[in-house]
C-alpha cells in the first residue's frame, strides 16, 4: 500500500506565531514514521517554516509557469525549491475561482514546478450545480486530463514519486460537509483511470488525496477507503491539536 500523505493547506493564514503549531506538528511527526506529513504556509512563511521544522515536508500553495522574469508578484517554483521547499499546491479551486485558472495554466505550473525538482499537487473537484446536474465525474475527470503535467520528463517524475492528485469537491471546502465516503471512493477510482490514461503504469504511482472539511471525526473512515491515499487539509491544518489526530487516524 501507499504510505499515507497528509497535507495542510494553510492558504491565507498564519502568522510567525503560528510557526509553533508548525513545531509541535513537527514534533508529533516522530510518532508516526509511516505517515508523510507536510504543511503549505503563506510565501511568506515559506522559510521560516523550513527552518523551523525537521520531519515534515515543506510547500507551496502556487507557482509561476516562468523560472524568472518581469511578472510583478508573482513567485517561481525555482525559488521555492532555493528556499528548501519540497513541493506544491497547483490548481486549487480557490485559485481556479479568484484567479481565474485555467487547466492549461495548471498543467504549465506543473511542468514548471516537476523541472524545478519540487513535487506537485494538483487539484480538481467539482461545484455543487455540477455534482447536482450529474456531471461530478465528467468534470473531475477533464480536470484531471487537462491539468496534469506531460512529456518525458513529466513522465519520470510521475514514475519518480513527485505527484499527487487533491479531490476535493467544492462544496465540501470550509462547509462542514464532507463527501460521502461511497462517493469519494467512486471518484477516487475514476481519478486513478485517467492517471493511468495518462502515464500508463507510471499512472499507479501518484497518491490521491480528499480535501474537504476533514477533521478527526471523519479522517479515519475517509483514509480507510480504496484509492484514499491521504488527505488535503484546510481549517484542521492550523493547530498541532487539529492536524495531528488526522495524522494519526492515517497510521
Ligand atoms: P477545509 O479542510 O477547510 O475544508 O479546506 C480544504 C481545502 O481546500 C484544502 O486544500
Amino acid at each position: 500500500a501507499q504510505r499515507p500523505y497528509i497535507v495542510g493547506n494553510w492558504k491565507m493564514n498564519g502568522s510567525r506565531a503560528m510557526l509553533a503549531e508548525a513545531r509541535a506538528i513537527d514534533r508529533a511527526a516522530a510518532r508516526h514514521p509511516q505517515v508523510d506529513i507536510a504543511l503549505a504556509p503563506p510565501f511568506p512563511l515559506i522559510g521560516l517554516l523550513r527552518e523551523a521544522v525537521t520531519g515534515i515536508g515543506v510547500g507551496g500553495q502556487d507557482c509561476h509557469t516562468e523560472a524568472k522574469g518581469a511578472h510583478t508578484g508573482d513567485v517561481s517554483a525555482a525559488m521555492l525549491a532555493d528556499i528548501g521547499a519540497d513541493f506544491v499546491i497547483l490548481g486549487h479551486s480557490e485559485r481556479r475561482r479568484d484567479h481565474g485558472e485555467s487547466n492549461a495554466l495548471v498543467r504549465a505550473k506543473a511542468d514548471a514546478a516537476l523541472a524545478a525538482g519540487l513535487g506537485v499537487i494538483i487539484c480538481v473537484g467539482e461545484t455543487l450545480e455540477e455534482r447536482d446536474a450529474g456531471h461530478a465525474e465528467d468534470v473531475v475527470a477533464s480536470q484531471v486530463d487537462h491539468s496534469l503535467p506531460q512529456g518525458e520528463a513529466a513522465l519520470e517524475a510521475v514514475a519518480g514519486g513527485k505527484l499527487a492528485v487533491a479531490y476535493e469537491p467544492v462544496w465540501a471546502i470550509g462547509t462542514g460537509r464532507v463527501a460521502d465516503v461511497e462517493d469519494v471512493i467512486a471518484m477516487h477510482a475514476a481519478v486513478r483511470a485517467r492517471l493511468h490514461a495518462a502515464y500508463d503504469e507510471a499512472g499507479a504511482r501518484p497518491r490521491i488525496l480528499y480535501g474537504g472539511s476533514v477533521n478527526a471525526g471523519n479522517a479515519a473512515a475517509l483514509l480507510a477507503a480504496p484509492e484514499v491515499g491521504g488527505a488535503l487539509v484546510g481549517g484542521a491544518s492550523l493547530t498541532a491539536d487539529a492536524f495531528l489526530p488526522i495524522v494519526a487516524a492515517a497510521g
